[in-house]
């Protein structure tokens, strides 16, 4: 952009009879920047200077417009714009001429530049006449004809090298985005997209400056590291600012733009550091999403470089936007999985301690047993005794099979004990089952009905365990079944499995109930159910079983109405047998 505008400017000059034109773009917050000068002696004015607007702002208020230009003559300024105008770009020695219409040192001839919105983009400045002479008002008129094409490329050239700064940083933005849906740590993120935000920004580097430092110092952001401590005090000032006003800050060496307690407070610091680094700008871009600040980027630019624009700050709050975003659903992933770390860790705990009791409460439970069984058989016991020790045979019963019932459930739970394949006949498990429930059922007044296909019902597996699952469904079927019910019993081979159905027309259960019926100690919130015995082990075991040996537990239900649980295993032999 620069050599093309210095062009432009060589052949304003040209056409127009000047030896100087020069061209200053605007950027942002009332910046003016030289970007191009020609017949100027070398040391006279720089391009990458810079200035505030304001002086010539109050030229183009005050001066008189010819065509596209506005023309003040020194000697129209009052006291304090002659001096803002004598520390201003190129200021030409005073000539010698006696001639009233001589050209002056502050003489102002410039052409401001606007947009299609109206905005003000750049700035032409003629000066020194190789006449000598001020021009007249018709020979204004006809530089301004003359340089009307000149002056569109001016406009055309910024324009095109302002889309080139946006389309760089859109494209940051979407490396930002990219890298974010990859789900990445905070810090795996940061070094993802920083080569990204480098080439974005046009910056010597770029540290991100996070308000809510990682709880794992190892997972710290690498860039944020790069931020020296004689910073820190002037960036953690401004990002909160920057984010309220969401605004891009911007220091040079020496003044502070967009944010003025910055410059009251910490100009030295800032222009300190970028002396030392030969840096040329400091931008402080806030980060962050929603209402949720996440903190700030500190990008550091070279001399090198163009200054920063306008349309640049308006795509880099994009960026931190992007970037915000993308920061914030990592922190949510990364506690979201803290989470499940915590509440596996809070489950094996649990199954460890259900394994512990357990087995520590087996030898003594044993011990009771065998005591109570002693004096059951000893003669003659007194009739109060004797019912005492009856009462403890019910309640050692009990607590045995539910000592007995834990340690099943946590030996199966464990991933560590695999299922043993043996080939297992569910047909005579289950008449065995039917012959050890039909008392029960007979004193319930419920009917047992069994239908068992003829074709073979063998599976692969543990048969304890199977044994298990069906006894489970059968109990519960009758003892959650009224006087008069009855019970179906099916075994039958599908395909490549071995279904077992256990319908029955009991209490049925409710829609709530039934999310929650495999889960460990859960009982119905039914109070007809609730009377009846249980510990809310029974079916958490047979999932278990089922699932570890590669089948499915199905349920319907319609409270007041019945149950029907469909045990589905792979059958011996067939594709996908479980083995053990
Ligand atoms: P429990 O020892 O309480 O029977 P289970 O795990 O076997 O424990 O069953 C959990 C709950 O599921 C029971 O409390 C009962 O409310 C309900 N339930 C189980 N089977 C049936 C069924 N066949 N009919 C109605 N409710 C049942």
């Amino acid at each position: 952009m620069r050599a093309e505008l210095r062009r432009i400017a060589d052949d304003a000059a040209r056409r127009a009879g000047f030896r100087v034109c020069e061209i200053e773009v605007l950027r942002g917050d009332g910046l003016l920047e030289l970007v191009a000068i020609t017949g100027a002696p070398h040391a006279a004015s720089t391009p990458g200077s810079s200035h505030t607007l304001s002086p010539v702002w109050q030229v183009l208020q005050e001066g008189t417009r010819y065509g596209d230009f506005v023309f003040l003559a020194e000697e129209d300024m009052d006291a304090h714009l002659q001096e803002a105008i004598g520390s201003y770009g190129y200021v030409p020695p005073a000539l010698e001429l006696p001639d009233p219409d001589r050209w002056r040192p502050l003489d102002m001839l410039v052409a401001p530049l606007t947009d299609g919105s109206g905005r003000t983009r750049a700035l032409l400045h003629l000066d020194e006449p190789l006449s000598g002479h001020r021009p007249r008002a018709e020979q204004l008129l006809d530089i301004s004809t003359h340089l009307e094409l000149v002056l569109q490329a001016v406009l055309a050239t910024v324009d095109r090298d302002e889309l080139t700064r946006r389309a760089r940083l859109d494209e940051t933005a979407r490396a930002i985005v990219r890298a974010a849906s990859e789900r990445l740590g905070a810090g795996e993120l940061l070094a993802r997209v920083q080569p990204e935000l480098v080439a974005g920004f046009r910056a010597r580097s770029v540290a991100l400056m996070l308000d809510e430092p990682p709880d794992e110092p190892g997972k710290a952001p690498a860039s944020s590291a790069q931020l020296p401590a004689s910073l820190r005090p002037a960036v953690e000032a401004a990002t909160r600012r920057a984010w309220q006003s969401r605004t891009v800050i911007i220091a040079d060496p020496g003044r502070v733009w967009g944010d003025d307690s910055l410059e009251q407070e910490h100009l030295q610091d800032l222009t300190d550091h970028l002396l030392a680094h030969d840096a040329r700008e400091l931008l402080l871009v806030p980060v962050g999403a929603g209402h949720e600040s996440t903190g700030v980027l500190v990008v550091v630019r070279d001399d090198q470089e163009d200054r920063w624009t306008e349309g640049e700050s308006q795509a880099a709050l994009g960026v931190g936007h992007d970037l915000g975003r993308a920061l914030l659903s990592t922190r949510a992933h990364e506690r979201e999985q803290q989470l499940i770390d915590q509440l596996q860790r809070l489950d094996e705990y649990r199954q460890q301690l259900i394994a512990t009791v357990s087995h520590e409460l087996k030898n003594p439970l044993g011990l009771i047993v065998g005591h109570v069984e002693m004096l059951e058989a000893v003669p003659g016991l007194p009739k109060a005794a004797a019912t005492s020790v009856h009462a403890l045979g019910r309640g050692t019963s009990r607590l045995t099979s539910l000592v007995d019932n834990l340690l099943l459930l946590s030996r199966i739970s464990n991933p560590d004990i695999p299922v043993v394949g043996l080939p297992v006949d569910l047909g005579s498990v289950l008449t065995q089952v039917v012959e050890d429930e039909s008392l029960r059922a007979e004193r319930q007044g419920v009917t047992l009905r069994t239908s068992v296909s003829d074709a073979s019902c063998r599976v692969t597996g543990e048969p304890e365990e199977l044994r298990q699952v069906i006894a489970n469904l059968v109990s519960n079927a009758v003892k959650y079944s009224r006087t008069g019910g009855s019970v179906t019993l099916c075994l039958e081979q599908r395909g490549d499995e071995v279904v077992f159905t256990c319908a029955d027309n009991g209490l049925g259960i409710s829609e709530e109930d039934r999310e929650h019926l495999f889960t460990e100690f859960f009982r119905s919130t039914n109070a007809e159910a609730l009377q009846r015995p249980g510990t809310g082990l029974g079916l958490a075991i047979v999932w278990r079983i089922v699932s570890r040996h590669g089948g499915r537990t199905e349920v319907e239900t319609q409270l007041g109405h019945g149950t029907t649980f469909r045990v589905a295993l792979p059958a011996a032999g067939a594709l996908g047998d479980h083995e053990g």
